[in-house]
């Protein structure tokens, strides 16, 4: 039944793409974008070393997800395998980097979603594990639930048989400093506005059609106890239908839990015949914008097409996609966005 569904799903999605004119570029086999987070940052607030620190982390999580794509691997496998590296790696705000609580811990945030299934899973709150995103795979796996908290995800990832790993393994200096800023600047407030932020993100088109999506945070720098972002609701921060996108955000999560922006992005594209572009710009500037908050989506849709659309002034971004025998890729950082 299953292999029927996606037989039919692929026929509409290859007609829908197909190109009419004869110089039109080839379809596009496979496609991959990620963010790395976005915030308030310009040319002026990275030196050229970190500037080359973050090119060279975006290329690599990149191109292993463009090698696996390239050999027929599944989206869903590409999504979480680029979001584990960039958990392993301490210059993002997910896994090891993560950001500090008001009450100085690490409480993680992931959500998965496949577009052919339309299956997803989620932790938040988790505390302890190395990968949240591959617990949330677990989740989507191996539950007959879509969504954990807290301790709950914490027994769960146990029992799945998760790699934990000390509080120590995601502390950095960097989140720490920025820890201590918060905290001197918090006094009664609510969480502070981080200016700088780095949850990481992927999106993938892969060899058969299937879009899937994953995204993973420690959330904002002096967060609550208990506070919930956008990255692990799967509607806000992630999503995938392969009848229209695989989106995952980055931002402020308030304003994309309050407009529902993936879930927005995939119903103006269902409901509304939007393409891509036209969707996620309207779900960023004209909703989770207009009420005043600031984030991006990176995007694929069934065709292959990518879009990278944030109002804030910097996203970290790259991707990739395959036409014919050719690869174009892209790594960038800075803004303005041009709508
Ligand atoms: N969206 C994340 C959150 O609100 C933070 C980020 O993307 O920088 O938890």
């Amino acid at each position: 039944m299953k292999s029927i569904a996606f037989f039919l799903t692929s026929v509409l999605v290859l007609s829908a793409c197909q190109t009419i004119s004869n110089d039109a570029p080839p379809p596009t086999l496979w496609s991959i974008a990620i963010h790395g987070g976005a915030g308030h940052f310009g040319q002026e607030d990275l030196n050229l070393d970190q500037q080359a620190a973050y090119r060279s982390s975006l290329r690599k999580a990149l191109s292993w997800g463009e090698n696996e794509l390239n050999q027929g691997a599944r989206a869903v496998d590409v999504v979480e395998g680029v979001v584990r590296l960039m958990e392993d790696d301490s210059l993002f705000n997910a896994g090891r980097g993560a950001v500090f609580t008001s009450e100085g811990t690490h409480e993680l945030d992931a959500s998965i979603a496949d577009g052919l299934s339309r299956n997803c899973g989620a932790v938040t709150g988790l505390q302890g594990y190395r990968h949240p995103i591959s617990v949330a795979r677990a989740v989507m796996d191996s539950s007959e639930h879509v969504f954990f908290s807290g301790q709950g995800a914490g027994k769960f990832a146990a029992h799945q048989g998760a790699e934990s790993a000390p509080p120590s393994w995601f502390d950095t200096d960097k989140a720490y400093q920025r820890y201590l800023r918060a905290a001197k600047r918090a006094g009664d407030e609510p969480a502070p506005i981080e200016e700088k932020r780095g949850t990481v993100g992927c999106v993938a088109m892969d060899m058969q059609g299937t879009l899937a999506a994953a995204t993973s945070t420690g959330g904002m720098t002096y967060k609550r106890h208990g506070r919930i972002g956008d990255s692990p609701i799967v509607g806000a921060g992630t999503w995938a239908d392969n009848r229209t996108c695989a989106i995952s955000a980055t931002g402020w999560g308030e304003y994309f839990i309050r407009t529902g922006v993936a879930q927005d992005v995939h119903g103006r594209m269902l409901h509304g015949n939007q393409s891509l572009q036209e969707a996620c710009e309207a779900a960023i500037f004209d909703e989770m914008g207009a009420l005043g908050g600031d984030g991006g989506v990176v995007a694929v849709n069934a065709c292959g097409d990518v879009a990278l659309v944030f109002n804030s002034s910097g996203m970290f971004r790259a991707y990739a996609k395959k036409q014919g025998q050719t690869v174009k890729s892209e790594v960038a950082m800075f803004g303005p966005y041009a709508r």
